[in-house]
């Protein structure tokens, strides 16, 4: 169902243009179709001048940065109303346990002056074997996900977009002179799970679209600041768990305070109680 403002006309059929060279419209599409937008792919710029996976252009903005400025790029190319960004990256999970990925999805009007970015961090399955026997590239390539490509490394050589069977393939020969490296190619048309997790931080995005500043109409009005402080229910000290989480609007500062909904904090997360 569509909000009210939304019917207004704040935010519906607009134009929109992603920058993408890996197919990311349609799995973006289906989540932002209730604001009828009109989605376009822009191709013609090299996303990877922004930096790339398998690392051969170094990365120097945060994600985050890289997003906001596709999005820029793709609105100034195509000068539609709205311009998209994408951007993955993968990183050590929470205490440093398995790897965990995020996705970034930018959307900027440049004209009303606004940018929302939807978001997805959760565990990924993609992983990196090294490998110096036959036997161990047949375990490694049984383990890969279904649908997942690889990317095959051994010193300067390396191959990208590879199936199984073709992992094997060209893997065999490269054994018999040494190690070699098989890894995940995390490109999102290569890889399904990536592809999920950018469906999963489209539907962010449009909640977060969806979210109006309650003064001005902004679309992006998000409780994304989380204020610690809660208090411990054994010796009421402010903890270091999230007491409270402010919205603040972009365009004109409004903002509002969130409560949560825990009164208490578990004295094991008191500095005076559990040191
Ligand atoms: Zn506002
Ligand atoms: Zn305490």
């Amino acid at each position: 169902m569509v909000p009210p403002q939304l019917a207004a006309g704040h935010l519906m059929t607009l134009q929109a243009a992603i920058l993408t060279q890996h197919d990311k419209a349609r799995l973006i599409a289906p989540a932002l179709n209730c604001l009828d937008w009109q989605l376009t792919e822009i191709r013609s710029f090299d996303t990877d001048a922004l930096g790339s996976f398998s690392g051969e252009r170094p990365r120097i903005m945060t994600p985050y940065e890289c997003a906001l400025r596709k999005a820029a790029i793709a609105a100034d190319l195509s000068g539609a109303d709205i311009g998209i960004g994408s951007e993955g990256s993968f990183s050590p999970g929470p205490y440093g346990l398995g790897t965990f990925n995020l996705e970034l999805l930018c959307c900027v009007n440049v004209a009303a002056g606004w940018a929302v970015t939807g978001r997805f961090y959760g565990p990924s399955l993609a992983q990196q074997w090294h490998i110096s026997a036959p036997e161990q590239l047949q375990q490694a390539l049984e383990k890969v996900a279904a649908g997942q490509f690889l990317l095959l490394q051994q010193g300067s050589i390396v191959v990208k977009g590879l199936s199984s069977a073709e992992a094997m393939q060209q893997a065999l020969p490269l054994l018999a002179k040494g190690d070699v490296s098989l890894s995940y190619d995390l490109r999102a048309h290569l890889s399904p799970e990536r592809q999920g997790h950018i469906v999963k931080a489209a539907d962010d995005l449009l909640q977060r679209l969806m979210s109006l500043c309650p003064r001005c109409h902004t679309p992006g009005f998000w409780p994304d600041k989380a204020v610690p402080g809660l208090p411990c229910e054994a010796c009421d000290s402010a903890t270091g768990l999230t007491l409270e989480k402010h919205a603040c609007c972009q365009h004109c500062q409004f903002s509002a305070v969130q409560r949560v909904t825990q009164r208490y904090a578990n004295p094991q997360y008191c500095q005076e109680c559990n040191p």
